[in-house]
């Protein structure tokens, strides 16, 4: 049993929690708003991570991880392990690793991804970034919310590893989109297409799990009003990291950064609080010179 200060208990961080309790830890939990049933809460987070062994968070952004390990680091016993599982920038999940050590803690980046019925199944895919005696340390937690634990190498690569696969999930579902509505134009019907692709070079997840028209993967969003699913905003999110992180490094990511600009329009235009594969349908309208 480890003892575990879970910090942010939204959409992803209550179920996860949910399941640290469930293998027999003992969590003990804060959000400033959030408070679900069945963990026990702490009135404030330098009481949740006071007697910790590993303090987790699952926080909207780089700058409240960063706010909260500065009111946090001071609170835990030394040698406390912070893992933190938010998506936020390399950068940033760098200078919180520095902060944590600094203060005397270790640390690791662990951004995850699979979403809330990932978060909830238990079945995430978890990315981790730092020393690997640290990995070591975590990977019994992090295995009962996750099925798949991945070492990517010291700190901040975790989120590193989660912004490049977004990057190419985002291109990718534009591309299996603009196919679609170019065989609608053609005359193709979607089987048609699904048929071909999906047992031929242009297969991907985009195409075979999250097909964006409806039909072919009758388990889709797009067969259920678009409801997510993996929200719009969530992606404009992850491709504004993987933008600034493409522009900090000088890297010719041409599709990374157009696909970060055409999410945002199509967030901004209502499509946040849709399945990010609900991007087909602006497509068309536009093909359509609507
Ligand atoms: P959420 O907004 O539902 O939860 C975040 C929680 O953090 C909120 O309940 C908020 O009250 C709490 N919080 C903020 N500041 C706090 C503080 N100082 N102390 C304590 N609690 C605080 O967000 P979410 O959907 O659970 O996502 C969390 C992270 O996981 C984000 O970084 C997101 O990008 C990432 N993520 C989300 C999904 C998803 O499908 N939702 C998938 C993969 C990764």
């Amino acid at each position: 049993m480890t003892t575990i200060g879970f910090i942010g208990l939204g959409n992803m961080g209550a179920p996860m929690a949910a399941n640290l309790v469930a293998a027999g830890h003992q969590v003990t939990g804060f959000d400033l708003v959030a408070a679900p049933d069945g963990l026990r809460l702490a009135a404030s987070g330098e009481e949740a991570v006071s007697d910790a062994d590993i303090v987790i968070t699952m926080l909207p952004s780089g700058k409240h991880v960063l706010s909260c390990y500065a009111d946090l680091l001071p609170a835990a016993r030394p040698g406390t392990l912070f893992v933190d599982c938010s998506t936020i920038d390399v950068a940033d999940a760098r200078a919180a690793a520095d902060e944590a050590v600094k203060a005397g803690h270790h640390a690791l980046d662990a951004p995850v991804s699979g979403g809330v019925m990932g978060a909830s199944a238990g079945t995430l895919t978890f990315m981790v970034g730092g020393p690997s005696e640290v990995f070591d340390r975590a990977e019994h937690v992090l295995s009962v919310m996750g099925r798949k634990v991945v070492h990517c190498g010291q700190s901040g690569n975790g989120q590193a590893a989660k912004i490049c696969n977004n990057m190419i999930l985002g291109v990718s579902m534009i591309a299996v989109s603009e196919a679609f509505v170019l065989g609608e134009q053609l005359g193709l019907t979607h089987q048609a297409l699904y048929d071909v692709a999906s047992t031929a070079s242009g297969q991907c997840w985009a195409l075979t799990t999250n097909c964006p028209v409806p039909g072919p993967v009758p388990t889709s969003p797009a067969n259920n009003d678009y409801r997510p699913g993996f929200d719009a905003a969530l992606m404009v999110k992850d491709l504004g990291l993987a933008a600034s992180a493409v522009t900090a490094n000088g890297v010719d990511a041409a599709l990374g950064l157009r696909a970060a600009e055409l999410y945002r329009a199509f967030a901004e235009n209502g499509g946040a609080g849709q399945d990010f594969s609900a991007i087909v349908s602006a497509i068309r309208q536009r093909s359509q010179g609507e």
